[in-house]
């Protein structure tokens, strides 16, 4: 789960870490009480959406009188922020930060991500703040510093300190850098973040540590024991498919290819969309409708996936073990018979009540191609979808 920039500062104050002050607006006037409560000379209104890039993008302005504050929020409200975040369809800016400017000697990267190889937190730093990290990487990687943490340990005082000296702080500043990287560290292990992203983190003109900018994401599976983050969520800003897809239980993820995918098991759904990539085709999404799926999930699925315009043709591939096939057969009639069908489907089934499953299928009239095991499905839902290379 992602939150607001506004959130996730709110939350990091709790861990005493240098934030500025500052304020969520919704309105215009909100955005000016804000602004009236700070003590200036300077103020910066941010756009508040779950992508970054917003700075580039027009999202964050200086302020230089309560006025001007004004004329910034009401630009930047109701606008539709493209970034190199959000692609091309932009993101309609609901909410505002209003906080204090702060005069930024230099602007730094500061991260903890948990590394999958080493299956441990690794802390990052850059002394290429503000800028996309991503063209960091791909340019001049040895400029991006890590620091493995074993997480019963902790980051430990002297690898902050490595890392603040290493980024090219001299003096006091070390201390103060190396005190704020351990109280973040503290934060993305005590908060269940999946990733703490602060870009930038700055150093004042008074040799200070400014956390400008905080982004954090959250290990879903661990929301159940932040019932406060998750009051945090912003339906507004998640796939709306997405949401209604977890409302009955679905594992859904829209992708940007032709072909709708509904399968059963998470590894299976992998699988079909690595199958149908080998044979030239790209997944519209990725679907598990569970190992126990009813009829009504089944159809809630199918309707999810024939919404999305992209699609071109649907493969359903289900290998029925707990999953029975028969369900998946009354489910895909009933969804067709209430949504209608105008796009080619692909049917592969194996496993439990198989035989009934292809006879339902069979005896509904549905026009639909059947097919045997996964290449046979794939060749087939990729003809279906207009052949190889069929990227929207
Ligand atoms: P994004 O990453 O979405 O572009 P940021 O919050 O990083 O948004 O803001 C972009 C840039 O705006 C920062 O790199 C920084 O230079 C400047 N900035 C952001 N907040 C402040 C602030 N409170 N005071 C001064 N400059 C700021
Ligand atoms: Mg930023």
């Amino acid at each position: 789960m992602k939150i607001h920039e506004y959130q996730a500062k709110d939350l990091l104050r709790r861990f005493d870490v240098p934030v500025p002050d500052g304020g969520s607006a919704f309105t215009v006037e909100e955005a000016v009480e804000v602004a009236r409560r700070l003590p200036g000379p300077v103020w910066v209104v941010k756009a508040q959406i779950h992508a970054g890039g917003r700075g580039k993008g027009g999202g964050v302005k200086l302020a230089r009188s309560v006025d001007d504050v004004r004329e910034q929020a009401s630009k930047i409200l109701g606008m539709t922020l493209v970034t190199h975040q959000t692609g091309s369809g932009g993101r309609l800016v609901k909410r505002l930060l209003v906080e204090e400017g702060c005069r930024i000697a230099k602007e730094y990267y500061f991260a903890v991500i948990i590394d999958r190889e080493t299956r441990r937190p690794v802390v990052m730093a850059s002394s290429e703040g503000g800028m996309e990290i991503e063209e960091v990487a791909a340019r001049s990687p040895e400029k991006i510093l890590k620091e493995q943490v074993d997480p019963a340990v902790g980051l430990v005082p002297f690898q902050s300190r490595r890392l603040a000296f290493s980024l090219g702080m001299r003096g006091k500043l070390v201390h103060k850098a190396a005190k704020v990287f351990g109280k973040l560290y503290n934060a993305f292990m005590k908060l269940d973040c999946s990733l703490l992203e602060i870009n930038p983190l700055v150093a004042t003109e008074d040799d200070d540590i400014v956390l400008l900018d905080a982004k954090l994401n959250f290990d879903d599976n661990a929301l159940f024991r932040h019932k406060d983050i998750l009051e945090l969520r912003d339906m507004d800003e998640e796939d709306r498919a997405e949401i209604e897809a977890s409302g009955y239980g679905l594992s859904y993820i829209k992708l940007d290819g032709t072909i709708g995918c509904m399968v059963n098991g998470a590894g299976l759904a992998m699988s079909t969309m690595d199958i149908i990539k080998l044979h030239g085709g790209e997944p519209a999404n990725f679907l598990d409708v569970g190992g126990g799926a009813n009829k009504d999930q089944v159809k809630a699925a199918f309707k999810i996936i024939t919404h999305d315009p992209n699609v071109k043709a649907i493969l359903v591939n289900i290998f029925g073990g707990i999953m029975r096939c028969d369900v998946i057969a009354e489910g895909i009639v009933a969804a067709v018979r209430e949504v209608g069908l105008s796009v080619p489907l692909v049917v592969r089934l194996e496993g439990t009540n198989v035989d009934i499953g292809k006879t339902i299928l069979a005896e509904s009239g549905l026009d639909l191609i059947a097919a045997d095991g996964m290449r046979d499905a794939a060749e087939k839902v990729v003809a279906a979808a207009g052949g190889a290379g069929g990227v929207r």
